[in-house]
């Protein structure tokens, strides 16, 4: 495959993207093309370079097939939601696993960009947000069980070493204890189960 190529400045369809999205702070946005980012400002974020390459996948790397992806992404808002949605899941899987400390306030960023108006207000932020996470809950999980089980282990957060000393104190060990302190220490409102 060729490299890709990054270019400072807006893409020669920037027209077309400002005739039908009209987006708040163009200096800010990021536009793939083929084999081809163009961009302003500063260097790209890496979780922004994952977000860009979901879309650069889906355009096969190709300009004929990036060109037919924008026309449909601009016509069409369901297809510009998936395509989106899918870049932004990406994003935070790539996010959690390098620094999961700021996962919780990039998914409110991530979610209120997805649903907002840079897009055309595709959806609801709750939508955006569970639709993000979707690929991410199996790593959350895996996260909290990680937790839990440190906790049990006699060290670890203090919210999960409070949980294990309480569920001691109700008689539970072993898995059982496990899969209370990981209910209780899971991000998503204590329940370990798929959003949506
Ligand atoms: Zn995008």
């Amino acid at each position: 495959m060729e490299k890709l190529r990054f270019v400072k400045g807006k893409p020669f369809f920037w027209p077309l993207v400002r005739w039908r999205l009209n987006p708040p702070n163009p200096e800010k946005l990021v536009f793939p093309f083929g084999r081809t980012i163009y961009y302003e400002g500063d260097d790209l974020d890496p979780s922004v370079a994952v977000h860009e390459w979901v879309h650069l996948e889906r355009q096969k790397f190709s300009y004929p097939w990036a060109a037919w992806w924008w026309i449909t992404y601009l016509l069409s808002p369901s297809f510009r939601y998936q395509e989106e949605a899918a870049a932004y899941r990406k994003q935070y899987e790539f996010i959690l696993a390098q620094a999961p400390h700021r996962a919780t306030e990039a998914l409110e960023q991530l979610a209120g960009d997805l649903s907002g108006a840079m897009y055309g207000k595709m959806a609801s932020y709750h939508q955006a947000r569970s639709d993000i996470r979707l690929g991410a809950v199996e790593y959350e999980d895996a996260e909290a069980e990680r937790l839990a089980r440190q906790a049990i282990g006699g060290e670890g957060d203090e919210k999960a070493l409070y949980w294990v000393k309480r569920f001691r104190e109700k008689g539970y060990s072993g898995e059982q204890l496990t899969w209370n302190v990981y209910c209780k220490i899971s991000k998503y409102d204590g329940t370990p189960q798929v959003v949506r």
